[in-house]
């Protein structure tokens, strides 16, 4: 069999966003799972909406979330002299001719053919003239498109989706499409097509907004008698409201930027990502890189469209929850020598960083990262709830702060007894700090919950976390018994 060639053609015109990183990954997974190629081909014949930047932030997109390509990137608009000298083959064999119909005459049938209710289609004018007339008119330099001539005859193009199965489209309801405009430029249509006869692609894995196109490209395909390759049209993404998702109407949060820029694991992305339209033969939802690549099948392909449960209202994180759910789990079972690295990241960027955490704090910093990753979510975490283990200044979140503090009238006072029997201790351990604070909760005659609870509000600013006492060692005795000291005497301030 031959090789498998697949390619990824995005258009920069923008950021890659979530919907083209799914479709770079399916094309990516299909390429993997069969050792074929991945091209990356950038189709950029829209010369005023592409830019560099677009091309660099997709290139920056697809190599964060591990997305790997053997050939390209190539461009399109490298290509263009071929696009139309293909069209000017396809004029030669019969399968296209140039229409001199001005934009007036055509409107003007429009218009006619909607008065008598009838769907409009190009009558084929141009198709009628003959070699004289054509001379003549190209003598006077008259403006023309190319049209592509559909077979006459009853026939249809059949073709059978890997997700949608097979589709048929009579001959008869697909117009003589243009396929060079009036300047000379080359329609995406024929482009897209001559470039994947070019790059040997075997497999076209798409949005399903492309399905419309298929019928129209598979006889551009049959006219210059190249093989036709398998498609398969992926469902779309929408938002909670069926809506298509853009950044206009939904912001950053479509970006992969985003997520890159906000503590996500790139490979938690690509498993969110993978699962919005495509579903394993098990119930399997967390997948290994090889995992990945061995269950991929376009069998698995939901024909329904998926959702991207996005919320504004979630203060936490605005993003599908069960996007965050799984960046969580990475997060908290990733070996965590592996983690080390990105926790550095975040607190270099917050000035949180601290060269001994390389060298004699190593241990510390190794079991600190361990300890509170339980309860994170993504690795902004460390310098937002977990910043208390790296800095003397950090916030306090007014809910524990009101039930854990304000509530109870006597609690500095409480915390400041508590912190001289932590300063009395020869030994700052786990279990010695635990004994006096019960003790000390028995002496005053109250629960020791709440002398935990108002000592992991003061040290650590958060409503939860780990074990209270892992927490009071990994913060250290010594900055423990300055803060409940400093909120005894001062209050939050
Ligand atoms: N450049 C097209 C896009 O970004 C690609 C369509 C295709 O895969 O054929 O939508």
């Amino acid at each position: 069999m031959s090789e498998v060639r697949l390619r990824f053609p995005p258009s920069p015109t923008g950021y890659l966003h979530i919907g083209g990183a799914r479709t770079a990954i399916y094309n990516w997974l299909y390429a993997r799972k069969h050792n074929g190629k991945l091209i990356l081909r950038i189709e950029d014949t829209d010369v005023e909406r592409s830019t560099k930047e677009s091309i660099a932030g997709i290139i920056d997109g697809l190599n964060w979330l591990g997305i790997t390509w053997d050939e390209g990137p190539y461009y399109q608009s490298d290509h263009v002299r071929e696009h139309i000298d293909t069209a000017h083959e396809l004029i030669a064999t019969g399968h296209a001719y140039k229409c001199f119909c001005t934009k007036e005459d055509l409107e003007a049938k429009r218009q006619a053919a909607m008065t008598a209710k009838m769907t409009y289609q190009y009558d084929r004018t141009c198709l009628q003239l003959d070699q004289e007339e054509i001379t003549r008119k190209e003598a006077d330099n008259s403006p023309y498109v190319v049209r592509f001539k559909v077979p006459e005859g009853g026939g249809s193009v059949v073709f059978e989706d890997k997700v949608y199965g097979r589709i048929e489209k009579s001959h008869k309801d697909i117009e003589d499409f243009v396929i060079v405009r009036s300047n000379g430029t080359p329609l995406y249509l024929l482009s897209n097509v001559v470039d994947d006869i070019r790059d040997r692609i075997t497999h076209v894995i798409r949005g399903q907004d492309g399905l419309g196109n298929t019928p129209r490209q598979i006889l551009i395909y049959e006219a210059l008698g190249a093989p036709v390759p398998e498609f398969a049209h992926m469902s779309l993404t929408l938002d909670p409201k069926k809506a298509k998702i853009s950044k206009r109407s939904h912001g950053e949060v479509v970006t992969v930027q985003f997520y890159k820029e906000n503590g996500f694991l790139p490979w938690a992305l690509v498993n969110f990502l993978v699962l919005l339209g495509w579903s394993p033969a098990t119930d399997q939802e967390i997948f290994t890189r090889e995992e990945l690549i061995q269950a991929f099948a376009l069998e698995g392909m939901n024909k329904a469209n998926s959702i991207f449960n996005y919320t504004k209202d979630d203060p936490k994180f605005i993003t599908d929850p069960k996007a965050l759910s799984i960046n969580a789990h990475y997060l908290r079972t990733m070996p965590v020598a592996d983690l080390l690295s990105l926790v550095k990241k975040e607190l270099l960027a917050e000035n949180l960083w601290d060269n001994s955490y390389e060298s004699d704090k190593k241990n510390w910093f190794c079991n600190t990262v361990d300890l509170i990753r339980s309860r994170f979510h993504t690795l902004k975490d460390f310098v937002g709830p977990g910043r208390a283990y790296f800095s003397d200044d950090y916030e306090f979140d007014p809910q524990p702060v009101k039930k854990n503090l304000t509530k109870h009238k006597k609690i500095s006072e409480w915390l400041g007894l508590l912190a001289d029997r932590f300063a009395g201790l020869p030994e700052f351990s786990k279990e010695e700090a635990e004994r006096v604070t019960r003790e000390l909760a028995d002496e005053l005659g109250i629960k020791a919950g709440i002398l935990i609870n108002g000592t992991r509000t003061v040290v650590t600013g958060q409503a939860a976390g780990a074990g209270l006492f892992d927490v009071l060692m990994a913060i250290g005795g010594e900055r423990v018994i300055a803060r409940l000291k400093k909120y005894s005497q001062e209050g939050l301030n």
